[in-house]
């Protein structure tokens, strides 16, 4: 028997337009599974399908045994929302607390301390702020210690730098508590810092399963290496591509090779060389947009305050971690 939740062939239709189309995906107990994809790609869609929120066709199953029939609040699954909707007339404690079948102030205290909350209780909901707010709906979410938890883009409402922070806190959170769940998001950083395996969906169907590390350097199509930022391909066993092959140790054969930025560092030498077309910088880091033989325009790393013009021939160098090789 299966542990955890199994999804077969399901389809969700609007109408005649199924947006998720034959979907199977198996999220075993204790685990967490990412839905990653562009938007409108279906994910919400799956996510209601399996709250019980829409009609389905196909398999929606726990421990084996199909849920078809069983209404969602008898399915013991948590849900959890980008806008975290807590009762805006109910203290911190009192948002928790509601989720507990007997009201329990040590359990309450357990759970804010879990998402870095504690001694919040008696705070009133308004006087918190967006990333406060959502730790708030996750310690609500858990409190009936759900046997699957449902999340749909719950940090995507905050700013970068507290999404990272609530990403790694969310996952430690889930880790903690032994959660199963199912985290919908767009964002490719967050699917992997928050999940155990990624599935990559577009346009209603699953793309590729695969833990972080494994999807990043073999990703199975250009389809989903283009969605997670691999941003230039090249055959293989082209000439261009002969100090790439040589980084990664790879031999000419007829697969393609996908460049991710900073596939090259721009360094005093190199093995290739390149025509800058513009700079910018993203966190201290110079990002060269250089022309390359062969390849095209591609992002290179450079060092803090690099001064480059357009129309400069810079020294490349390699990082194979930039690097895949796709078996088309
Ligand atoms: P995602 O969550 O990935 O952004 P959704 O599951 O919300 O995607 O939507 C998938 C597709 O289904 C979209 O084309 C959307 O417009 C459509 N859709 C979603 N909900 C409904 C609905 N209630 N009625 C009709 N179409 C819908
Ligand atoms: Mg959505």
């Amino acid at each position: 028997m299966r542990s955890g939740l199994s999804l077969r062939d399901v389809v969700v239709r609007y109408g005649s337009v199924a947006a998720v189309d034959g979907v199977s995906l198996d999220v075993p107990t204790g685990s967490v599974v990412a839905l990653l994809g562009p938007s409108g790609c279906g994910k919400s869609s799956l996510l209601r399908a399996v709250a019980g929120l829409e009609p389905v066709e196909g398999t929606v199953a726990w421990d084996g045994i199909s849920v078809a029939g069983v209404p969602v609040h008898r399915r013991g699954f948590g849900l959890m929302f980008q806008d975290g909707q807590l009762f805006a007339h109910r203290s911190v404690g009192g948002n928790v607390s509601y989720g507990l079948p007997a009201r329990s102030a040590v359990r309450v205290a357990e759970l804010l301390e879990l998402v870095g909350l504690a001694g919040y209780e008696s705070r009133a909901v308004a006087t918190l702020s967006g990333g406060e707010r959502q730790r708030v709906a996750l310690a609500r979410a858990l409190a009936p210690a759900p046997r699957l938890l449902l999340l749909d883009e719950p940090l995507s409402a905050l700013d970068r730098a507290l999404r990272e922070r609530l990403a790694v806190d969310l996952r430690a959170a889930l880790v903690a508590t032994g959660t199963t769940a199912v985290f919908v998001t767009h964002d490719q950083d967050e699917a992997f810092a928050v999940a155990d395996r990624v599935a990559v969906m577009a346009s209603g169907k699953l793309l590729q399963v695969d833990a972080p590390a494994d999807l990043w350097s073999r990703p199975a199509s250009r389809e989903v290496a283009s969605f997670l930022g691999y941003e230039a391909f090249v055959p293989l066993d082209s000439p261009a591509a002969a100090p790439l092959r040589e980084a990664i140790g790879a031999r000419p054969s007829p697969a393609t090779l996908a460049l991710a930025e900073g596939a090259f560092v721009v360094g005093r030498s190199g093995v290739a060389k390149g025509t800058v077309r513009g700079v910018s910088s993203r966190r201290g880091r110079s990002e060269v947009r250089v022309d390359v033989d062969g390849i095209g325009v591609v992002t290179a790393l450079g060092p803090v305050g690099g001064r480059w013009a357009a129309g400069d021939v810079v020294e490349l160098a390699v990082d194979p971690d930039a690097l895949a090789v796709l078996d088309d």
